[in-house]
Formats: structure tokens, sequence, C-alpha cells
């Protein structure tokens, strides 16, 4: 297919380019009419993770719903600082009245390098001026309540799925953290979790069903958040600004927003930055705009304005800022495609990266035939300088850093487009599902390489050689030995949530043998009918795994009961070390293993 290019530059001479048929979302705000004294009101809770958990406990908050979320970054590339009138506005559903509610901002950090060091300036609730204050996170369900006093239980730990020191036997209350990339990554186990939740108590309560907004103002330096693996991630700086990549949870380090997975509103930015710089974030692009010199931008300034229509999870916020060369291209299917490199990246690396970039509509295209259709308006990639030390899918405009871009990678963040962008994972637990489909969309890839080899697509011999692709690469993970098997993709400790084949290899094998299981076709009915019930929202683990259920093509009990088993021993179970018996034991037909099924077809 081919489309058209349309060069995007605010060296452009008009004042303003205007998408038109685009419209910012402004939902309407109803001032509550409503006896207050009359009705029972409470603070939300101060996180959404469940009781026990030890995965990033403190993110998240209750008693409202995420709407909409309006970013209105005023941003000085040059000192990497924002500036006054810098600002977020927050529109939110309230599901019980509030007498305060919460939002995740970790706006100083340990981390006096790249950290955060910004500033609290004013917060609003429908306008009116509210209170505002920093607390600690307490553990989930936490018997003397969120406000809980005690220390011992603000206690991080990196490996260790209990709190703090060996022997406290509390749940964590906050995610691990290091202020450095020091090893060994226990070696702050036991310090206590910063105050980064962000308590407001409105003037008066917020009646339970109504939607408000929440304006909250700062200022100052955004950067990193320092995770419990060792790695960073959040707002990098770039010579010429900065570079969002933010998985799990670095969002908080340059705004505070309800930082839960499956917390998704829709958003739109409209952000002011020095003249001469470029604004990437999610959706499309709606308009840039030129503005005189001010105190704030004396070389004056350019308002780029971004909306996206879909919901976006916590961790795929994209707003990136600094002097990229943006390209847009409308195919001819009606998605948009985004290109963007920093210039400061040499020009031939820009011409390999490019022809690799070039590919991701045929990518599209070809991960389509298994996911049904791409589920937003506009896709895209950014190849930013910084080195963070891994590529994230945020929605819409795919991260790259380090000035480099692969096409393997490209096929994994793209697949996550539908797989944790468009049906995100319910909590932290269940990466390895989403993570588990990309790794599954590079296995793809590699089968695709091998069938336009032996004829292509549409001759008997590609199509074996796809085949066979896919069956040797299930073979070579499952013959896997030492530790492959030894934690549960769905029981992740912190550190090793994004480096271990339980998140990765494992899950994408699990998929292969479904695909066997269930047939060919039944597998891509299965992943159509989850994009379409559960496209903009999230997914637990037993609604996907009843997903597949459904398509199962013997629908007898003991199939049925088969089929949990599987789950059971793919996703759930830590082996002890070594393969072979340690390991799952049921495969799919034509595959290494014990086959799902019996010589006649059954389960029994
Ligand atoms: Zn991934």
């Amino acid at each position: 297919m081919t489309g058209r290019w349309l060069r995007i530059s605010v060296t452009l001479a008009s004042a303003a380019l205007v998408i038109p048929g685009i419209g910012l979302a402004a939902p309407a705000v109803a001032a509550p009419a409503v006896a207050y004294r009359t009705m029972h009101c409470s603070a939300g809770a101060h996180t959404l993770a469940p009781p026990g958990s030890h995965l990033y406990p403190d993110t998240g908050n209750g008693g409202y719903t995420s709407l909409h979320t309006l970013v209105h970054l005023v941003y000085d590339a040059t000192a990497n600082e924002f500036l006054p009138g810098n600002r977020v506005v927050l529109t939110e559903r309230a599901t019980q009245c509030l007498s305060s509610f919460s939002l995740d901002f970790e706006r100083k950090s340990g981390n006096t390098t790249a950290g955060p060091d910004m500033t609290m300036r004013s917060v609003t609730v429908n306008g009116r001026a509210a209170r505002f204050t920093f607390v600690q996170p307490t553990y989930p369900g936490d018997p003397h309540g969120q406000n809980d006093p005690n220390p011992a239980a603000h206690e991080a730990s990196q490996v260790n799925p209990v709190g703090g020191p060996e022997h406290n036997p509390l749940p964590p209350a906050c995610s691990p953290e290091l202020p450095n990339t020091k090893t060994p990554p226990d070696a702050l186990d036991g310090t206590q979790c910063p105050a980064s939740k962000l308590v407001i108590t409105p003037s008066a309560p917020v009646p339970g069903g109504s939607v408000f907004t929440v304006s909250v103002s700062y200022t100052g330096r955004p950067g990193v958040h320092n995770d419990g693996d060792g790695t960073t991630e959040g707002w990098f700086r770039a010579p010429d600004g900065g570079f969002v990549t933010t998985e799990p949870v670095g969002s908080e380090d340059w705004m505070p927003l309800n930082d839960y997975p499956a917390a998704k509103p829709t958003y739109g930015f409209s952000d002011t930055v020095n003249a001469g710089k470029t604004v990437l974030a999610n959706g499309v692009l709606v308009s840039v705009r030129r503005n005189p010199a001010s105190a704030e931008f004396p070389g004056g300034s350019v308002t780029w304005t971004w909306h996206s229509p879909a919901p976006v999870a916590s961790y795929l916020v994209e707003d990136s800022v600094g002097n990229y060369h943006l390209t847009e291209r409308l195919a001819d299917n009606g998605t948009r495609y985004y290109e963007a490199q920093d210039a400061a990246i040499p020009a031939d690396r820009q011409r390999k990266n490019l022809a690799i970039m070039n590919q991701q509509q045929n990518i599209t295209e070809f991960e389509s035939q298994f996911n049904g259709t791409y589920p937003f308006t506009s896709d895209g990639v950014v190849v930013g300088t910084p080195s963070a030390s891994f590529e994230e899918e945020m929605q819409t405009m795919i991260t790259f850093a380090g000035g480099f871009i692969d096409t393997g990678v490209l096929y994994h963040e793209n697949m996550h487009q539908w797989w944790g962008d468009n049906v995100t994972e319910d909590n932290y637990t269940m990466t390895f599902y989403k993570e588990g489909m990309a790794t599954l969309a590079e296995e793809l890839y590699a089968a695709r390489l091998a069938e336009d080899k032996a004829g292509g697509p549409y001759s008997p011999k590609g199509q074996a050689a796809f085949q066979a692709t896919l069956v040797k690469q299930f073979n070579q993970i499952y013959a896997s030995n030492g530790s492959f098997w030894t934690a549960a993709p769905s029981n992740p400790k912190p550190f090793g949530l994004f480096s271990g084949s339980a998140t990765y290899a494992r899950p994408s094998a699990a998929y292969i043998a479904l695909r066997q299981i269930l047939g060919h076709g039944n597998f891509t009915r299965a992943l159509q009918q989850v994009q379409a019930a559960y496209g903009g929202h999230s997914i637990t683990e037993a609604q996907w795994e009843a997903a597949f259920g459904k398509w199962l093509p013997v629908q007898t009990s003991a199939c049925r009961a088969r089929l949990s088993q599987f789950f059971k021993q793919w996703f759930d179970t830590a082996y002890p070390a070594g393969g072979g018996q340690n390991r799952p034991q049921i495969s799919g037909p034509g595959l290494d293993g014990p086959d799902f099924y019996n010589a006649h077809g059954g389960c029994s």
C-alpha cells in the first residue's frame, strides 16, 4: 500500500498547522448540587493493588475512575525544567463520596542527578482551591488502615516478596527502588518508602457518581524512577530536551496520575516548549502554534497539541521533547503513521533506521492477520538518543533508545499495540500475558522470513516453512533446562519482571502450543474476540484463559479440565531447576512433549 508523506516542521512559515476534524475532548463538568451532610463520605483508597501484592503495591488510587487527562506542559528544554503554568488537568468520575482522594507523584528522588526534583504550586478541584499533602504508602490490606503510622509497614524490598529486612513478615508497601543503579540489587532492602502519594482534600466532598476535575500545577525538573532491577525509567534527559519511556511506573516522575495499568483515561496534550523544538505524544497531532517571545521563552515558543481518542494505560503515556524530525503519512486505510528521529543521530544511522521504520505499516498488516484490525487511528516510532535500557510500546508512538532501531524489536513493540496497549493487563502480575504475545510476534517474524525464503505466503512450501519455524522455536524453548522453568509467569519477583524467561519466552511457547491445540483458525478467532470484548479496557488472567476455552474444538469436560491444567502448568507453576520432568507436561499436536489430545483426539 502506498501513502502520502506530509512533512511537519516548526519552521513552517504559517502560524498554525491544524488538522481538521479532530476536536479536543473537553468533558463537561457539572457543579455538584447535593446536600453533603446526608452523605457518607470517606477517603479514596491509596492503592489499587490487591492485598499481599509485592509488585508495585503502592500504585493506583481508588474511589474514582480516570476518564480524561489534559497534559499542559510548559517546558524549557534547554534547562530541562517545567516552568510556571505547567499543569495537568485530570477528569475523574467518583465511585463513592470522596472526602479526599490521591494521585501518584514522585516529585523528589534519592537519585539527585537523574531523578525528579519538582515543586508543587497549587491544586484545584472543580476550580476551587484544595488542600494537599504527600504521604507514604501503607501495604494493601493493612489492618490498621491506609494511614497506619507503623514504619515497619513502609519498607521496600528488591527480591524478597515480603517487606524490608529479611525477617520482617509484613508485605511491602511500595515498589522496590534504588537511588542509583548500584549492585547488589537488595543493598537498600528495608528502605523507607518515599512519600509519593499526593493526597488531595477538596473544599467540599465530591459526591459519588459525579464527574470532577483536578488541576495540579507544578514546576521543576522531571526525572527517572529507579527500579528494583537496577534500571531507570521515566523522563530521560537528552541534550536537546527529554525522552519519555516509562514502564512500569515512571510516568509519576514527570506528572501526577493514577499510576496503575488498568487506569486508562483518554489523553490530550497541549505542550508549550522553546521555539524550534518538537513534541511527540500519543494519538494524532492536532496543531502546531508558534508563540511570540515571552519572559519564560525569550526566543519564542511553540505549542504542540496532540489528542488520543483511545484510552492510554499509565505506563504508555508518551510526551518527548527535542530536536526531532517528524514526518506524518496517511495510509490509504486511514491510519496515520508518524516517524521521528532525533536530529543528533548521525545521518548514515538515520537512513538505516528509516528503512526499518518504513516497514511499520507492513508489520501492522502482517500482525493484523492474527490479531484483527489495528485498534488505533495512528501508529508511530520515535528514535531518541538517551541510552535507556529498553525499547517500549508507548501507545501509537513506540520508543527506541540509543539512536538505534531493530526490526525484530519493532515486530515485538508493534504487537503490543493490541496486547498491552489496547487490551491492558489488569495488574503487574499479568505482565507475562502481553510480553508473551509480543515475543510471539518475534517468532512469527522468524517464521515469516522462512516463509518468504521458501516461496512466499501463497505457496504451499512457504506455508510449510512458516509452520515448521514456529514448531522449531517451540521445541527449542521447551528443551530449556537450568533455571528456565523455576519462576511462575503469573507470580513474578520485582527483580526479574522484565528480564526473565517467565515473562517472555515461556508464555510465547504456551501461545504456540495453544495455536496447535485450538487449531490455527480458532486461535486467531480467540485473539480477535478478546480484542473486540476487552479493547480500551484491561483483562484478568481468568478472562484471558476463558477466551481460549471458548474456542477449544473438543468441548468435553475432560478437554476443558485439561486446558485448565495446561494454563496452570504454563502460567502458574514454579518448577524445580533442571527441565525434563520439571517443566509443563502438556504440549500440543505436532510439538515436542506430551500431546494435549489422546490417540482418539479426546482428552481422557
Ligand atoms: Zn514487550
